[in-house]
């Protein structure tokens, strides 16, 4: 069987991802293709491997919506709009199908089975159509939103590859770091915001081309306008690019995000990638966080807009370096991102934010969402360790995983301290840098400092504590 070569140095012990798309803005479709040289970082031989299809999760007939019914008119600008992610045909494979629960895995059936630490290169060809929808993925009236915008290698765990179906509350998604290098081409007037570093740009007859390269990171995003300005400064050698068209104050919003760099860096340990796009996009949600890319929503007031650009840069420690199990976990990634967030504002309290503001804001919303489940169901579920199917919606999604963990992490600090707290923090992020990390990962950290035993965390994470 010939290998086709992959042109990648295959020195690193991680797959690598060559994308190439073409965006045709009247079909409001990217066309693209994905040649993916993978490394078998498994301990087991494979004969397939899986990709998760997100562009799948807004078709017209999808099982699992993207956006609850609260979210859909907020989502939907235009009325009902509907996208697919469609595999045209995979090259040196021996078979390729698409399931699932709802359409979302390709399963490729490779020509061969690879060992642990082998390499094996297949190429994608596919079509994303693009709904209108102010979502991670779709066309907005200002931006095109191009999250999860090719077939993402599952997440290899004990029990196989992960599938990650759409649920609307959280974000669904596990990746491992992987080194990418994409071109896209657009037309001209289009500018780029990335998760790479630009490597080139040319221009020809109304269209351009841009290419970028990432290393070592979980996922790649970009989003599209016509209509971005942009301020950059460079903090700490990364230069921090802000992507705005509604912005009275661009100065300000790009301070937030360098101070939040610089106050992250510091406490935690360095940013690993050499730029950072924050972008301001429609978005039904605050906003969102990509590997060096962050989405911004342009429906914030000032408070919130700050706040969420300093929370989606938290995440490039919390989601994007240190990954976790967002399935079944989500307070590991978003309570230990709020708490991030806190933090930042409680040494740069020239924002107006306080530590006890934002703890008792936090605690309040919590004991007001406690006792409108308990008058509906009797029984309030406030377990922080269940599958994202496990919520009921976004209410009690927020609850348990921003604010009670947010009270989850004040409460430990008040525990063990602030300089033990900080140690631990950055214990956590430099032994799990570019992995991803188990909930014990993390309390381990805690438990180290001799303070807390494990039977603290489990009260919290099983529901057992009162707040
Ligand atoms: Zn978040």
């Amino acid at each position: 069987m010939f290998l086709p070569a992959c042109g990648n140095d295959a020195e690193t012990d991680r797959s690598n991802y060559e994308i190439y798309v073409s965006y045709d803005k009247e079909d409001k479709t990217l066309t693209g293709t994905v040649k993916l040289d993978y490394f078998n970082n498994t301990d087991n031989e494979l004969n397939d491997l899986k990709f998760n299809l997100y562009g799948n999760a807004f078709r017209e007939n999808s099982k699992f919506k993207p956006v609850s019914e609260t979210y859909k008119n907020r989502a939907y600008y235009n009325g009902e709009s509907y996208g697919e992610m469609t595999v045209k045909n995979v090259e040196n494979c021996a078979g390729w199908t698409v399931a699932g629960e709802d359409e979302n895995i390709l399963t490729v059936n490779l020509s061969s089975p690879i060992g642990p630490e082998q390499r094996y290169c297949l190429t994608i060809n596919y079509t994303l159509k693009l709904a209108d929808v102010n979502h991670r993925t779709g066309v907005t009236a200002t931006t095109v939103n191009l999250g999860n915008f090719y077939p993402v290698l599952c997440a290899y765990s004990k029990e196989g590859f992960i599938e990650c179906p759409y649920y609307y509350c959280g974000d669904p998604f596990i990746s491992e770091c992987s080194d990418y290098s994409v071109t896209i081409e657009l037309p001209a007037e289009y500018t780029v915001a990335s998760s790479g570093k630009p490597e080139s740009e040319t221009e020809a007859d109304g269209k351009k081309k841009c290419s970028y390269s990432l290393k070592n990171a979980r996922d790649f995003a970009m989003v599209l306008s016509d209509k971005f300005q942009t301020v950059k400064e460079n903090v700490n050698g990364v230069e921090v690019s802000y992507y705005y068209t509604n912005d009275n104050n661009p100065q300000i919003s790009l301070s937030a995000a360098t101070q939040s760099v610089k106050y992250f860096g510091d406490v935690f340990g360095a940013y690993a990638y050499p730029t950072l796009s924050v972008v301001q996009t429609d978005f039904c949600y605050g906003g969102m966080e990509y590997p060096a890319l962050t989405m911004i929503s342009r429906g914030l007031d000032s408070d919130n807009h700050i706040y969420t650009i300093v929370h989606e840069n938290a995440h490039q420690w919390w989601y994007a370096m240190v990954g976790s199990d967002q399935l079944n976990n989500a307070w590991q990634d978003e309570g230990l991102t709020e708490y991030s967030t806190l933090m930042f504002f409680e040494n740069n309290p020239n924002y107006g934010f306080t530590r006890t503001g934002i703890v008792k804001s936090a605690t309040s919303a919590y004991r007001a969402f406690f006792s409108v489940f308990q008058q509906l169901n009797g029984e309030v579920n406030t377990a922080m360790t269940r599958n994202l199917k496990d919520y009921s919606g976004e209410l009690e999604y927020n609850n348990i995983t921003y604010n009670k963990g947010l009270i989850m992490f004040d409460m430990i600090r008040n525990s063990v301290g602030d300089a033990k707290f900080n140690s631990a923090l950055k214990n956590y992020f430099n032994a799990n840098r570019y992995k991803i990390a188990s909930a014990e990962d993390l309390y381990g950290e805690f438990i180290k400092t001799g303070n807390l035993p494990e039977s603290y965390f489990l009260s919290f994470t099983e529901g057992k504590i009162l707040i």
